[in-house]
């Protein structure tokens, strides 16, 4: 048989990936992490490195806040083209390291907060984050958590979530958070908005509005779906 009729007659392997998207303080982070925590799947925060291209374009003295012109965005796309970043496990935790090193607090400074959404429309940031994002695949089986997982980065992924909470629940959270919740606003109406990667929950996510329940009870029914669809115990 050619390689190509294997090839055809091979059964459709599907990349391992829950996939939780949705915008800032609708519980991604917490119930991501304890999804892979129970899985015994890797975590990948897709956010935490857009964060640290902002950060990394903010050492560099880069101007990256609205608003930007084409040479402001093409200074960003060289640096990033430039700079010594891969992903690295630590403890089941895929992160993004610069320089071997992985700036765990400075990603979540107000100044990174305002910049991260303004780097992360620009379509070539973009594209590298999105290829290596897919390359994490090679580390095990994942939950991603993001704004475009289940849209962009794996549109095949067997398991989508898209979490959501309503505004006022938003708001405190990020308030309990020390965040300041009209930066979040600005972010979350530039995330849905931007032409490349925009937020919006894909149409077969399962959608999981939050108001009002336990982080218990939100991932008791996470795992109810997950079960359901690839049999895990
Ligand atoms: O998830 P987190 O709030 O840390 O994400 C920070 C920012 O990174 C988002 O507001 C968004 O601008 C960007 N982001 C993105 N695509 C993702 C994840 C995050 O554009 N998949």
């Amino acid at each position: 048989m050619s390689e190509l009729a294997e090839a055809a007659g091979a059964p459709l392997r599907l990349p391992q990936v829950i996939a939780v998207d949705g915008p800032s303080a609708s519980g991604k982070g917490t119930l991501s992490r304890r999804l892979a925590t129970e899985l015994g799947y890797v975590y990948v925060d897709s956010g935490a490195m857009y964060r640290t291209l902002a950060w990394w374009a903010i050492q560099k003295n880069l101007h990256c806040e609205k608003p930007m012109s084409p040479a402001d965005e093409e200074a960003i796309v060289g640096l990033m083209r430039r700079w010594k970043a891969e992903m690295r496990l630590v403890d089941g935790q895929a992160w993004l390291h610069v320089n071997g090193y992985f700036p765990a607090k400075e990603i979540r400074t107000d100044d990174v907060e305002r910049s991260v959404p303004v780097v992360a429309q620009i379509g070539k940031v973009r594209d590298w984050m999105v290829a290596r994002q897919r390359e994490c695949v090679h580390l095990g089986p994942l939950v991603m958590e993001g704004r475009d997982i289940g849209t962009e980065v794996f549109p095949l992924a067997p398991v989508k979530f898209f979490l959501e909470a309503d505004e006022g629940v938003r708001q405190a959270r990020m308030a309990e958070r020390g965040n300041a919740g009209s930066n979040a606003a600005v972010r979350d109406s530039m995330d849905t908005t931007r032409k490349q990667g925009a937020l919006y929950a894909a149409l077969d996510s399962i959608r999981v509005n939050n108001t009002g329940q336990t982080p218990d009870q939100t991932f008791a029914i996470l795992m109810g779906h997950v079960r359901a669809r690839l049999g895990t115990p």
